[in-house]
């Protein structure tokens, strides 16, 4: 048990994670193998926030159901899409690499009005043994 009150947020950082799904088509070109052809995944996506103050009163950093419908605005340009045909993939490829790195940037965005919280990571997994993760520099 911890004596001393929880005065003020601490020195440290709170990270806040959240995870969801989305289902796509997608091909990888010039990949060498199987993954040329059309496949689809049930790709999973964890995002990852931080932040040192805490909302007072609630101390709360924010509001996962926040984070969540955020997240899942993202997405929603995403599921049940044949990715290679929007646009942003139609000279880069769907990868896990670059699909971590869209989503990042559209939560980004949709971040920008709450300043207490960085968006530290997006990550996008096809599938539970592999994870490919998108993070800014100076990380
Ligand atoms: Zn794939």
């Amino acid at each position: 048990m911890i004596a001393a009150p929880l005065a003020h947020d601490g020195g440290g950082t709170y990270l806040l994670a959240v995870t969801a799904e989305f289902a796509a088509a997608h091909c990888l070109r010039h990949y060498g193998g199987p993954c040329e052809n059309l496949h689809g995944h049930n790709f999973a996506v964890e995002a990852v926030v931080s932040g040192k103050k805490l909302e007072p009163k609630v101390d709360i950093l924010m509001d996962f159901k926040e984070l969540k419908r955020l997240l899942g605005e993202v997405l929603a340009e995403l599921d049940h899409r044949h990715v290679n045909e929007l646009p942003v993939f139609q000279k880069r490829n769907p990868s896990s690499e670059l699909l971590a790195r869209y989503i990042f940037e559209g939560l980004k965005a949709r971040l920008a009005d709450i300043p207490q919280v960085r968006l530290v990571s997006v990550s996008v997994s096809e599938k539970a043994s592999s994870k490919a993760t998108y993070m800014e520099s100076g990380n």
